[in-house]
């Protein structure tokens, strides 16, 4: 018989049991709440760790 496997995954954020499936959109979090919650966490990261603009283009690549 079809027995429909649910895999659960620990939320990241509220370490809650999420359902891992096609219909949670939000997996592997438990809600788009979560989600949302974890992905501003990532920018502020994001934002301390870029914070000088030290950006360079390694142009040694372009040898032949
Ligand atoms: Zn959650």
């Amino acid at each position: 018989m079809a027995e429909k496997k649910i895999l659960k995954v620990k939320c990241p954020t509220c370490k809650k049991k999420a359902v891992y499936s096609k219909e949670n959109f939000s997996r592997p979090f438990c809600s788009e709440r979560c989600r949302l919650i974890d992905l501003s966490q990532w920018f502020e990261e994001d934002y301390s760790i870029a914070g000088d603009d030290s950006f360079s283009i390694d142009d040694s690549y372009e040898k032949e």
